[in-house]
């Protein structure tokens, strides 16, 4: 089995990483960063977001594991003081993993042929800088609204405790396949007029926006953002693809959000 690791750049992390590689080699694993069968991170939630933008294209065979060297994350299961047990659940391993849902991202533009594409494993948002986002929602086939304000977010399940959560949207369970449509200070008043919560959207259902205008957008992927002019649409839709993660133990998805924002018992 050939291994990936990937560590943030705190000192911690890049010790926890040497240690980590001297024992997968000293069990026989290789170590390959090209095309590995299991990527390692070792940092937070953000550091595996990285490595799973690194490996996108590669996504119908890795599977994840996450370290975690501060607070518990929501895709970090280890901890950086259980490497051994670790490395003898890899030599045990039997291809036991778990999947997620990702949303699929296009964007066309006014004066362009060329799409833009990008996988999303928490959010895409969408703003505008200076001045009102102005955006006809569609959702299936359907007008839903016309969309005024700061922007909107849509996320994944388990991206919904992060940014989403932030903005209001609901903490949702990943084993629901479907994506949420989060607006950011919409303006409600009596002309102009949104849903002014939530909605979440079941797979195979898109959601289409129309910009009006084309100018100041920011767009962001996760943690990447992207300045773009002369947008025209920007669809959305849950994946055919999944991202994998290795399991060989599993913390409940409910108590892992008891334990980040309400009270951890561990
Ligand atoms: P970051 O600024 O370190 O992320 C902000 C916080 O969100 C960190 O504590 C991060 O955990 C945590 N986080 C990331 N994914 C999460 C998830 N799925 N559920 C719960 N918490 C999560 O930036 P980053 O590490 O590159 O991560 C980018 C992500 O952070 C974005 O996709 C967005 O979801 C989130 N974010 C949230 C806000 C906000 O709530 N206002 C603002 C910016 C970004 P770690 O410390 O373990 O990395
Ligand atoms: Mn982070």
């Amino acid at each position: 089995m050939k291994i990936g690791i990937v560590a943030n750049a705190y000192e911690h992390s890049k010790q926890v990483a040497n240690q980590l590689e001297e024992k997968l080699r000293h069990s026989g694993f290789q170590i390959d960063h090209h095309h590995p069968d299991i990527v390692i991170t070792i940092g937070g939630d953000g550091t595996l977001l990285y490595a799973f933008h690194q490996y996108e294209d590669q996504l119908d065979h890795i599977r994840f594991i996450g370290i975690h060297t501060g607070h518990l994350g929501f895709y970090t299961d280890w901890r950086d003081y259980e490497l051994d047990s670790l490395v003898e659940s890899l030599c045990n391993d039997h291809g036991e993993s778990v999947d997620y849902p990702l949303i699929d991202v296009y964007v066309t533009f006014k004066d362009r042929k060329d799409v833009l594409f990008y996988h999303t494993l928490n959010e895409s948002t969408i703003r505008r800088i200076n001045n009102t986002l102005v955006a006809d929602v569609m959702v299936g086939q359907q007008v839903f609204e016309r969309f005024r304000g700061d922007g909107l977010a849509i996320a994944t399940p388990t991206g919904s405790t992060g940014y989403n959560k932030s903005i209001g949207g609901a903490v949702m369970s990943p084993q629901v396949e479907a994506m949420q449509l989060s607006e950011m200070a919409s303006i409600n008043n009596r002309v102009f007029r949104t849903l002014g919560s939530p909605i979440v959207v079941n797979k195979n259902e898109w959601i289409h926006l129309i910009l009006e205008n084309d100018k100041d957008y920011i767009l962001t992927v996760d943690q990447h953002t992207y300045h773009l002019n002369g947008i025209r649409d920007i669809y959305y839709t849950v994946s055919n693809q999944k991202v994998r993660f290795a399991k060989y133990r599993h913390t409940n998805f409910w108590r892992r959000v008891r334990d980040a924002f309400i009270e951890d018992e561990s």
